[in-house]
């Protein structure tokens, strides 16, 4: 059976931009060469992966040797934490990790991990019905200790924008590194480093348009980080590897094409944002919106529903053509209860009707309109069916 015809699930992933596929093919077959190399297969490999980070330092305001290219918004991730924290702790013998509660799983599990077998303290700040973290909470928890703070920009699952800069206020004054996981926002946030505060920021090329399995992790100079993978100089020792030449070429044209299209991209993702949000919560008795009502991702629409299990939902959607998601792609066939959800108070067998639809850059209005009609009538046939006890 073809899969789903009306896509509306780009917080997951995007298809990558023809534009950017074909940017990306002579770096694997005529222009092979490793950027190591001295040769000049190597020094056009090198010229490329050096133009590349030039490309992505101007899209984020920052020095070309602040980009770090890594396999995708995961790895960066763990970069961030696992590096930050390891070289606070032998710099300063910081150990305390503040973090949110309402982070992607690539932090979360991260920062569990360290706290559970390498001895760093983990606390999780709270977070009001939102998800958002007030910056006096922030105030009120760091410490001299803190090795590192991590806040989600823009949350893959209930789309709430943080309060960065207001944040980054905070962690600036006490001297202790920042990081933000900003997968979500490169399509529709112009975001810059040195505006932000931020001293690391995470980004991942499949979710603007870019292939699968590259990223960058854009640290202020400065910022200490030990290396997670060690072997050859690439990335300035920070992450040996032969760099990946085709991917992060596809990286730094999906990047570009974000900076060209970002305002109308993400007005028209707004428009189509505000018809669903609008007409889900009028035509699906029981629905109420997660996250910020206005402080969100541009693209991001996401719900519970009341009597209604997410899962049966999304394959009920799935059958009638429509491909939405319950909230973070690696929640598929999870039965539990969202973390996310949890931590912004919602009860748990609510939080089990979650649904997150996300729009891009090939939704349509007419996608939209059948996506109106056909919710209500699924939601009704699986609460008549299969009524769940409250
Ligand atoms: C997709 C995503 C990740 C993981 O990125 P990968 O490139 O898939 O490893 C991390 N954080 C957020 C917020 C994401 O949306």
């Amino acid at each position: 059976m073809p899969p789903p015809a009306t896509y509306l699930d780009y917080a997951a992933t995007t298809p990558t931009d023809p534009q950017v596929v074909e940017a990306m093919l002579p770096w694997f077959t005529e222009r092979f060469g490793n950027p190591s190399s001295v040769h000049r297969w190597g020094q056009m490999a090198e010229q490329a992966v050096e133009d590349s980070r030039r490309i992505v330092s101007e899209e984020f305001g920052c020095r070309a040797d602040e980009v770090i290219f890594t396999s995708g918004g995961s790895e960066s991730d763990n970069l961030a934490l696992r590096g930050a924290a390891h070289a606070a702790r032998a710099a300063r013998g910081a150990d305390h990790l503040l973090i949110s509660p309402v982070e992607h799983d690539a932090v979360l599990h991260t920062a569990e991990q360290l706290a559970e077998h390498e001895g760093f303290e983990l606390e999780l700040l709270p977070v009001d019905a939102y998800g958002q973290v007030a910056p006096q909470d922030l105030t009120d928890r760091i410490r001299p200790s803190t090795a590192l703070v991590s806040i989600i920009y823009g949350n893959n699952e209930i789309g709430t924008l943080n309060d960065i800069e207001g944040l980054a206020a905070v962690t600036r004054e006490r001297g202790v590194p920042f990081h933000s996981d900003a997968l979500q926002t490169t399509s529709q946030l112009k975001v810059k480093l040195d505006q932000s505060g931020l001293d690391m920021l995470s980004i991942g090329a499949h979710k603007f348009y870019g292939p699968k399995g590259v990223g960058a992790l854009i640290v202020r100079s400065g910022t200490s980080l030990t290396p997670l993978q060690t072997g050859g100089s690439q990335e300035r020792g920070a992450r040996a590897g032969t760099s990946n030449v085709s991917l992060i070429v596809g990286l730094a044209e999906a990047v570009r094409l974000a900076g060209q299209r970002r305002e109308a991209d993400s007005a028209r993702f707004r428009e189509l944002r505000d018809r669903i949000i609008q007409g889900v919560i009028e035509r699906v008795l029981g629905a109420k919106l997660t996250g910020h009502p206005t402080e969100r991702l541009a693209n991001h629409c996401s719900f519970v529903i009341e009597g209604i299990d997410g899962n049966e939902l999304l394959a009920a959607l799935d059958l009638a053509g429509f491909a939405c998601s319950s909230g973070s792609a690696c929640k598929t066939g999870d039965p539990e209860p969202s973390q996310v959800l949890l931590a912004v108070g919602l009860e748990p067998q609510l939080s089990l009707g979650s649904l997150r639809v996300t729009v891009g850059r090939h939704s349509t209005d007419d996608e939209v309109r059948a996506f109106l009609v056909a919710l209500p009538k699924l939601v009704e046939r699986l609460r008549s069916s299969q009524p769940i006890p409250q």
